[in-house]
């Protein structure tokens, strides 16, 4: 366990309740996944589970099966939707391991050889650009 509590504030939890907005891609009883708004490369996007935990460290391992088959579904679409080269898949856990939003997640972000990753959490991107490649990847799934 990690040993901190889980905060219901947190800016995913708000994002599942609905409370702000997000690209959705996918979604079902357990799970969703919406762009990543400060994307390291174009596609970037995110696997959540609906059950609450901070991370890793601190959940289900229920959850978590059924979790990685779900980013299994989406790095394939990822790929498929942007042609990459291939798909790199990224999970943090607390704020040493570069980890800033307490709610478990997976990045899934389409690489390509020769092009660098922009910065973790570096410049938002465009809403239309987002909108724009979460249907890319909806048209992929
Ligand atoms: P980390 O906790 O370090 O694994 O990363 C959290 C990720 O969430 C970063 O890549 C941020 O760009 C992303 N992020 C932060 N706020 C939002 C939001 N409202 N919608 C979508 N992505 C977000």
């Amino acid at each position: 366990m990690s040993g901190q509590p889980y905060d219901e504030n947190n800016i995913f939890a708000k994002i599942l309740r609905g409370e702000i907005p997000s690209h959705k891609v996918y979604e079902d009883d357990h799970t969703l996944a919406f762009m990543d708004v400060m994307p390291q490369a174009p596609g970037h996007l995110l696997v959540v589970p609906k059950a609450p935990s901070r991370n890793l460290l601190d959940a289900d391992p229920a959850v978590l099966a059924k979790t990685i088959a779900i980013v299994q579904k989406l790095a394939q679409a990822a790929q498929e939707a942007f042609e990459s080269d291939g798909v790199f898949v990224a999970q943090f856990n607390e704020a040493a391991a570069g980890q800033t939003v307490y709610h478990l997640h997976f990045h899934v972000i389409p690489r390509n050889e020769g092009e660098p990753l922009k910065p973790h959490s570096g410049k938002m991107e465009d809403g239309e650009v987002l909108r724009a490649n979460a249907e890319k990847v909806k048209a992929a799934l």
